[in-house]
């Protein structure tokens, strides 16, 4: 059994004319469960309606992702937060910073993303966290805290063994390794080998970055298999093991 820790395939923009399909070919492919992971207040509808289909399959995350983080995000968030009493919820997600495109939003990301934090904290959950040229600034952040009570995944991890200690320091996190590792000349190969298995969960991240040989088109959760195939190979172990050791990291983490 492989678990996907992260697929938007209930987003209807991307999965408009086949989101059944898509559920079909990832049980197919030997998925047994996937964790979906809110965006922002108009995804959440799309996300419960998937997740009531399958209340087993599927598993929600509640959060606001920082490229959707804008001027109103105090009033976007006390509306997600009463989402949290009113049905369960596996983390915190996704959350973080995102300095690629532009930093107009640099600070109000921060002070959302801590907001975020402070509530899976409080709710005991763990946090989905995305991240990208923000390192520096989500370990400042996540610095604040008690680092006994944070726990989580570092989603789409693409770094180096270096960047993964500075991740697994703060607290009890693990990596989501995806499709990036397949990709030719990635680094995170590299990583892979020396991050712990233990320390390692699966994800798609779908629509986004297929993995080999599905590059550049829609990703889907039953793509997960050539990931779980490569990091077999990085680990020189058997794929079954990799899918079994690293479906029951989620668990553990997710309570799934
Ligand atoms: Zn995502």
């Amino acid at each position: 059994m492989i678990i996907d820790t992260h697929s938007h395939i209930y987003m209807d923009e991307d999965y408009a004319d086949d989101k059944a399909e898509v559920v079909e070919r990832l049980k197919t492919a030997g998925v047994g469960k996937v964790i979906l992971p809110n965006v922002d207040l108009s995804t959440i509808p799309q996300m419960h309606a998937l997740a009531d289909t399958d209340t087993d399959l599927f598993s929600c995350a509640m959060g606001l992702h920082p490229t959707e983080v804008k001027e109103d995000w105090q009033n976007v968030l006390d509306e997600m937060f009463t989402y949290l009493p009113q049905r369960k919820y596996c983390a915190l997600g996704e959350i973080g910073i995102d300095l690629y495109w532009e930093d107009d939003f640099r600070d109000i990301q921060i002070k959302a993303f801590e907001q975020q934090v402070d509530v899976a904290i409080q709710n005991n959950l763990p946090i989905i966290i995305h991240q990208r040229k923000a390192l520096d600034e989500c370990t400042a952040s996540l610095k604040k805290f008690d680092k006994s009570k944070l726990h989580g995944v570092f989603h789409c991890f693409t770094g180096n063994i270096h960047e993964a200690e500075q991740m697994m320091k703060l607290g009890d996190f693990v990596l989501g390794i995806g499709g990036v590792v397949t990709f030719k000349n990635a680094g995170v190969a590299a990583a892979v080998k020396d991050i712990p298995l233990d320390r390692i969960v699966l994800e798609t991240d779908s629509p986004y970055l297929a993995p080999v040989p599905k590059r550049g088109q829609r990703n889907e959760t039953a793509f997960i298999t050539y990931t779980a195939a490569k990091v077999a190979e990085i680990k020189e172990m058997d794929v079954d093991a990799v899918a079994e050791a690293t479906s029951k990291n989620a668990m553990e983490m997710f309570g799934l």
